[in-house]
């Protein structure tokens, strides 16, 4: 058991101490913290749609129609109007015959892993996926095997002998390094050993794809059997909850079996009704997705001629690598002298020895602003 004084003498010591900062704004571009105001290069609303007008609108005409809790789980009597609707116009946007939402992207993964997996099953997954991925397996009863990072040869040869049911999970976007997985190379092994494949698709949905589809329509894929999709509605979308889309078996399935779905809270209707205001912007559009495509272009670009460790990402997800976890922190501080929020990420949310800075870019970030981060970063290296 962790004695709670010696636990945090330990994360003080190694530089591994959270602190969370206390925002008094909205998160965009610039936020609100300490009465200063800050250039955020921190939030996942990628888009720029967690304070957009028409979204913030439906989400007050949701809680004037439908109050502002569910008030039951959605087997109960919590399933309304609002997010049936939300449902089907999820699963006509990602190419599948239906659609369920989830209270978070978390519950989500846990839902489908623990719904599907049984006893002497096999999982295997990405060594970097997502902590609800990992924690998701862990609470299955099926054994669990991780593969090298986006190695699809190597897991071809793990899978090679086994002749059991399985599924076969992955970020399709990796939510600390922002590259993709080798999906095309995934399916079609989960399709040749009879497994599934759980795409967890978080960072990738209404950012990739011409019309926002997220990491399968960026490779000219759809998501079909053997695929389930799983994408989060909080990062993108700006709103919250997450969905799992696939053919109507699998639904029905995981409404009668995920534990996550059915002991649990439904999420307000009004989130639903501000989801559904915030995808018709998504698909409709693509110039916010134009426009954060050359953020990154131009933030990559100066970050490679400062003789930034990039990595190897063409997502809004640029992490910068300062190998040990008190030199991110450093950065970081320094960034902030500067009025620029860039949080610093180190283990165990990282592997060890590769402690980063975590920019991220928003459709609401303005060029002058990325130069002014870049500028920064170049004081912070010359220090
Ligand atoms: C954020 C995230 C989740 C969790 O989604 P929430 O809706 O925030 O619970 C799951 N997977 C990945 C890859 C994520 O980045």
């Amino acid at each position: 058991m962790k004695i709670p004084e010696q636990e945090l003498a330990r994360r003080r010591a190694r530089h591994l101490y959270r602190e969370r900062l206390v925002l008094d704004s909205a998160p965009g571009a610039e936020v609100r913290v300490d009465g200063a105001t800050l250039l955020s290069f921190c939030s996942n609303d990628y888009l720029g749609l967690a304070d957009h007008p028409d979204v913030v609108a439906a989400f007050r005409a949701g809680a004037e129609r439908y109050g502002v809790g569910a008030g039951a789980s959605h087997l109960v009597s919590g399933h309304g109007r609002a997010h049936h609707a939300l449902e089907e116009e999820l699963a006509d946007f990602a190419g599948t015959e239906r659609a369920l939402l989830f209270s978070t992207g978390y519950m989500a993964n846990l839902g489908v892993a623990s719904a599907l997996m049984e006893r002497h099953d096999v999982i295997f997954e990405d060594r970097l996926n997502h902590a609800s991925l990992i924690d998701a397996a862990r609470l299955t009863r099926a054994k669990v095997s991780r593969y090298p990072h986006a190695d699809a040869a190597r897991l071809a040869e793990m899978l090679a002998p086994v002749r059991k049911p399985g599924l076969i999970m992955t970020d399709a976007v990796f939510s600390m390094d922002g590259d993709m997985a080798p999906l095309a190379e995934l399916v079609r092994l989960a399709a040749k050993h009879g497994m599934r494949l759980l795409a967890d698709d978080a960072h990738g949905i209404g950012v990739l794809g011409k019309n926002g589809r997220g990491s399968f329509e960026h490779l000219g894929m759809t998501p079909a059997p053997p695929t389930i999709l799983m994408a989060t509605l909080g990062k993108a979308f700006g709103v919250f909850g997450a969905f799992v889309a696939g053919e109507a078996a699998l639904i029905e399935t995981l409404i009668q079996r995920a534990r996550t779905y059915i002991y649990t809270t439904a999420l307000p209707p009004a989130v639903a009704e501000a989801t559904r205001a915030s995808l018709r912007i998504v698909r409709a559009e693509g110039w916010r997705r134009e426009h954060l495509r050359a953020l990154v272009a131009r933030f990559r670009a100066g970050a490679e001629k400062l003789g930034l460790a990039l990595m190897d990402s063409a997502t809004p997800i640029q992490p910068v690598i300062f190998v040990e976890s008190d030199k991110a922190l450093e950065a970081s501080r320094r960034l902030r002298e500067h009025g620029i929020l860039v949080p610093a990420i180190r283990p165990p949310t990282v592997p060890e020895g590769s402690a980063r800075l975590r920019v991220t870019f928003s459709a609401a970030h303005q060029e002058a602003q990325v130069d002014r981060l870049l500028e920064a970063l170049a004081g912070v290296k010359r220090a």
